[in-house]
């Protein structure tokens, strides 16, 4: 038998070991896609990201059609799709409104709120600076959880804002910290526009670990400047396993016209399963989706590792 001490190491790295990739494609990339997806391509997408081996897939947005008519079938969306056992489909839900709209559908379980940690950011959004939509956003996160519905929370534009540039991780570590504490079962930390480096993201964690222990939190990034896969790992390093994600790198950022979207789901599968991770998710099942989708979509949405697995299946398939 090995002595206690190494056990206890082996426990750890084990349980170390996973991570929890969150697929947004189907919501925050979709959403910042131009070109209308079908209602059925949309459900068909949410089924076969499910069958992947997802234990997270964020599904659409209750907010209103007026701004963002991409996301105008959120009801159909919710009660076409399949719920998988064991996967749960957080709706991104601005606000009052939007909850009591997800709520009336009566088959979401699962919403998710944000909050962003910049003044400029918030007033652009949702018309209210960061304290005042801490406040709406409380009230929404009480509603919700009265109602049995668990909540994920976002704090949006983590390290750079794109109307006042620099962002306080102070601030950030505040907003994260309120929405723990009002009930959210995880926070997700966003670089809304992909400006993060090893440097700005190290440090904005590093003041929101002070206070938020690394298993509430998750990472989103976007891939706007490439720096995606480096500020994984550097939350990786301060003990961070889980993020966002999603599929062909689907989205694009608002405030870099033509900029990458999302970081992709293939690449960061890639790179954890390379480094030792274990996710639980199929990535070949993954490649073969964002293939699938783009054909049924009529996009032709790619990331670096999804079109280099997607060559190398067609290949093997020639032979
Ligand atoms: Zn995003």
């Amino acid at each position: 038998m090995l002595p206690t001490r190494l056990l206890a190491t082996r426990t750890y790295s084990t349980a170390s070991n996973r991570f929890r990739v969150v697929e947004v494609g189907a919501r925050d990339g979709l959403q910042a896609e131009k070109k209308f997806v079908p209602t059925e391509v949309k459900v068909e997408l949410i089924d076969r990201l499910s069958a992947c081996g997802f234990s997270t897939v964020e599904t659409t947005s209750f907010v209103s059609p007026k701004w963002v008519p991409q996301m105008a079938d959120h009801n159909e969306i919710v009660k076409k799709h399949k719920r998988f056992n064991g996967v749960s489909y957080p709706v991104l839900v601005p606000n009052a409104a939007g909850l009591k709209n997800a709520l009336a559908t009566g088959v979401v379980d699962e919403i998710a709120v944000f909050g962003a940690a910049s003044d400029a950011f918030s007033l652009k959004n949702v018309n209210s600076n960061v304290e005042d939509s801490l406040k709406k956003l409380l009230e929404v996160t009480k509603i919700a959880l009265d109602n049995k519905i668990r909540v994920r929370g976002y704090v949006s534009v983590v390290v750079g804002c794109p109307y006042s540039g620099d962002v306080k991780p102070e601030v950030v570590a505040r907003v994260a910290e309120t929405l723990l504490e009002a009930g959210c079962y995880e926070v997700s930390l966003g670089d809304t526009i992909g400006v993060g480096t090893v440097k700005s993201v190290g440090k904005m964690l590093d003041t929101v670990l002070k206070s938020v222990p690394a298993n509430k939190l998750a990472v989103h990034f976007h891939d706007t400047y490439g720096q995606a896969l480096a500020n994984v790992l550097v939350s990786i390093e301060k003990g961070i396993r889980a993020a966002d994600s999603s599929i062909a790198g689907l989205g694009g950022c608002p405030y870099a016209k033509g900029a990458t979207g999302n970081l992709a789901t293939e690449d960061l599968l890639y790179f954890l399963k390379g480094n030792g991770f274990e996710t639980g998710v199929d990535l070949e099942k993954v490649v073969e989706t964002a293939k699938w989708f783009n054909s049924a979509a009529g996009y032709d949405k790619w990331s670096r590792v999804g079109r280099a697995i997607s060559n190398k299946m067609e290949a093997a398939q020639k032979c």
